[in-house]
């Protein structure tokens, strides 16, 4: 059997074990571990975790970043369930914690802009069935009616996971890592998508390359940012 479809076989039968122990168990907080009826974080975990003003909290390359959350306790939990254990259903929630945030934001014009989500490499697509990002940016374009270009932003270089380099070397482990699709054009505003910012190098990368190509109408958004960024 192909090595790809045979990790990919076994992705299903752990999301679909994942899918059966939430049936037969009750659902559990995913910060805490308490029982809960929906969602997938509890009233107390969501309350602990700081909601981010409405406005661009930093600038990199000279685009507004807007994060949802700090990099925390229960919502840490929530990004970590997502990226390696199969919990696909928390990139729904995540979608909907961005999708009410983003509601705030007064200065910016979400009905006229795309989604293009941070994807990972193809290789952590094969390990874990799915691709985290993609997922939420698929749900929140259901919820909010931007449409998602998920093929205009890939990562074509395999880099060690950012949080297991030290921050100076972060930049170097992501240059040329993305590439953008050459043909893509738009009038709208760009909304570049992802999970967690901590440093910046890879937004900034990914903005660079944006500006490079002469797009100077965008934003991006993240669910959660570090606490020290
Ligand atoms: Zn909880």
């Amino acid at each position: 059997m192909d090595f790809n479809l045979f990790k990919r076989v076994i992705n299903s039968i752990n999301i679909l074990k994942e899918q059966l122990l939430d049936l037969i168990y009750k659902r559990k907080c995913v910060g805490c571990g308490c029982s809960i009826n929906d969602g997938v974080l509890c009233k107390n975990c969501l309350k602990d975790v700081q909601n981010l003003p409405y406005f661009s909290q930093t600038i990199i390359n000279g685009y507004p970043v807007y994060s949802v959350f700090y990099y925390e306790k229960g919502m840490k939990s929530l990004v970590h369930r997502l990226k390696f254990h199969h919990h696909k259903i928390c990139a729904y929630y995540a979608a909907n914690y961005i999708f009410n945030y983003i509601k705030e934001i007064k200065d910016i014009d979400f009905n006229n802009a795309v989604l293009i989500p941070v994807k990972t490499h193809k290789k952590n697509y094969y390990k874990r069935g799915y691709d985290n990002v993609l997922e939420i940016g698929k749900e929140l374009s259901k919820m909010s009616k931007m449409p998602l270009y998920d093929n205009v932003l890939s990562k074509i270089k395999y880099t060690i996971p950012q949080y297991k380099i030290s921050a100076k070397d972060r930049k170097k482990n992501v240059l040329d890592s993305f590439k953008l699709d050459k043909n893509f054009k738009t009038d709208k505003l760009i909304i570049v998508l992802d999970d967690v910012v901590t440093t910046g190098s890879t937004l900034d990368v990914i903005t660079s390359l944006f500006k490079e190509n002469g797009f100077c109408n965008l934003v991006c958004l993240t669910l959660c940012k570090a606490k020290n960024f």
